[in-house]
């Protein structure tokens, strides 16, 4: 039910940026999704096409971009991204991270007419 909610907000934000740019459709939704977010794209596309029925952005692609994790180290205080699967700071090992981002779930850009 996460993405139903997450898709609803997805497409007013689309409808309003496509309405304020004049556009009369919308052919893509390109979205920012942090690897904490817990929103499968494949789901949001689901969800979208019957949401999106009769309004300019029905039919639209999602297209979603993953974003990196990125944390600061409490050992030695290096920004950095890392990968999911080896979750340790790079410059020192150590794994007491600080979570920078990863929640995050955004309307990147929209492809219209
Ligand atoms: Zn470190």
């Amino acid at each position: 039910m996460h993405e139903l909610a997450v898709t609803q907000s997805i497409l007013e934000i689309s409808l309003r940026a496509a309405r304020e740019r004049g556009a009369t459709k919308i052919r893509a939704i390109r979205l920012s999704i942090g690897p904490f977010c817990g929103v499968i794209p494949e789901c949001v596309q689901t969800y979208l096409d019957v949401l999106a029925k009769g309004t300019p952005a029905e039919g639209a692609r999602i297209e979603a971009k993953l974003l990196p994790l990125r944390v600061r180290c409490r050992d030695c205080g290096k920004e950095s991204e890392i990968s999911r699967t080896h979750i340790a700071c790079p410059a020192c090992g150590s794994l007491r991270l600080e979570r920078l981002s990863g929640r995050e779930c955004t309307v990147e850009s929209l492809e219209v007419d």
